[in-house]
């Protein structure tokens, strides 16, 4: 049989999605892109933001016609089915099964059963089990760079979001099957890791296991592997010892991603952040008191209930200081079941967005600048692939995981390259290959 998986949202829907397809080639079905010519369509949903849970609404109406012409078996993943829970089959009578990503695991057997005609939407009730943590994707050889989930859930709270309540609350995977799921990776040519958690910081952080920053020194000490990154990384959690493995642990890239979400104090109050702003600065200070050429990126989040002029100004201050690498800023939207969504003072979609494109404005010249300023520096890249723009040029990523398209060669596809860098674009770079020198800043 063959099977399509539409995929939506962050990194750990990815891995989720890597997952899956694991699961289902493994049952030797095949995977295909097209969803017209698909058995199985399976959609791994995001309800992060309100556009999201549009896109996905909008998707599943097209899927219902593919169905009745083909009888497709239809599947939802993901947060929205955890949202529903049983709710989704009433909203969207015409699904197969539906799987919160805590039961990722068990698509096999929802396969199975819509396979023999039955419709199976699963228990949502145990939402902090493991078992879709342990699912090891694999990988084929020649691949250079994988995620690896360390762990699940949130217990932050947030005031506007809804990952607490769809992934459920912390649970970290042991730090063996984590480095045994690295070396094996390792044996199979991966060169870059990227841990994955909604909060990586707090890996551990009740458990009498290696806490984060043990862990990246121990993956720093696996043979062939040269990369390490991790996404996402909380203010608060943010600890001096994890600040001090950048410069320390040769292996650990030069970038980090630090969310923000507003730039004032009574804002991030009202979001339930646990940080102030001074608090946030003092964090990018050490960072780059230890590392100087530490790329920054974060979230922000305009428009929140209740942000004043005063406070949105507060958010350009601090955009317009640390000067980020590159922001990833959205309009606020209220998401069930959250605190935000209760709270008073909403802010009219068209100021909002406004807010939004001003902030935006700014930020692409600060990125700009910062890729600018690039060039003529010769720069490490690990070359992924041939570019999507141009047949002669292969694209990769500096340690600072920023993207370079240079003129190469078929040798080079996952090979370490110091290249110059001879123009500097707001979202890549443009490189060339002089002679190698080696070796990176911090
Ligand atoms: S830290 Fe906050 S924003 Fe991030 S996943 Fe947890 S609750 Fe959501």
């Amino acid at each position: 049989m063959k099977f399509c998986i539409e995929n939506f949202g962050c990194q750990m829907n990815d891995h989720d999605t890597e997952k899956m397809v694991h699961l289902l080639l493994s049952k030797g079905m095949e995977r295909i892109q097209d969803v017209n010519r698909a058995d199985i369509v399976i959609v791994n949903t995001c309800c992060i933001r309100e556009k999201a849970e549009q896109k996905f609404y909008s998707l599943m109406g097209r899927l219902r016609k593919i169905k009745r012409k083909k009888g497709t078996i239809l599947g939802v993943t993901g947060c929205i089915a955890q949202q529903e829970k049983d709710g989704i089959g009433e909203k969207l009578p015409f699904i197969d099964f539906s799987l919160g990503p805590s039961s990722i695991h068990r698509l096999g057997e929802a396969v199975d059963c819509a396979i023999a005609g039955e419709r199976h939407l699963f228990d949502f009730s145990n939402n902090g089990c493991i078992d879709s943590l342990l699912i090891k994707p694999g990988t084929r050889r020649g691949k250079i760079k994988a995620y690896i989930t360390i762990m699940k859930g949130c217990n932050n709270f947030c005031s506007y979001c809804v990952v607490p309540y769809v992934r459920g609350r912390e649970v970290s995977r042991n730090s063996s099957d984590i480095l045994q799921e690295i070396e094996n990776l390792a044996l199979l040519g991966v060169k870059e890791v990227t841990l994955l958690g909604q909060n990586v910081n707090s890996y551990n952080k009740a458990r009498d296991d290696l806490p984060f920053p043990d862990l990246l020194r121990c993956i720093n000490d696996i043979d062939s592997i040269e990369r390490i990154r991790f996404i996402t990384s909380h203010p608060k959690d943010m600890s001096l010892e994890l600040i001090e493995c950048f410069g320390s642990l040769s292996k650990l890239c030069e970038s980090i991603h630090l969310p923000f979400q507003a730039g004032s104090d009574r804002i991030l109050k009202l979001m339930n952040r646990g940080y102030t702003i001074e608090e946030y600065r003092k964090k990018i200070s050490l960072l780059r008191e230890r590392c100087r050429d530490i790329a920054i990126t974060a979230d922000c989040i305009v428009g929140f209930p209740g942000e004043s002029e005063e406070d949105f100004a507060g958010t350009l201050n601090l955009v317009e200081d640390i000067r980020f690498d590159g922001l990833f800023s959205f309009a606020y939207s209220p998401r069930k079941n959250t605190v935000a969504a209760t709270l008073p003072g909403s802010i009219p979609r068209e100021i909002a967005l406004e807010r939004l494109a001003h902030l935006q404005k700014i930020q692409k010249a600060i990125t700009l600048e910062h890729n600018r300023a690039m060039e003529g520096k010769i720069t490490e890249v690990l070359v992924e692939d041939w570019s999507k723009n141009s047949k002669e040029e292969v694209t990769g990523r500096t340690r600072t995981n920023k993207i370079v398209n240079f003129k190469g060669s078929s040798g080079m596809l996952g090979g370490f390259i110091d290249v110059e860098i001879v123009k500097g674009y707001a979202n890549s770079l443009k490189g060339e290959v002089r002679k190698p020198i080696g070796g990176h800043t911090c």
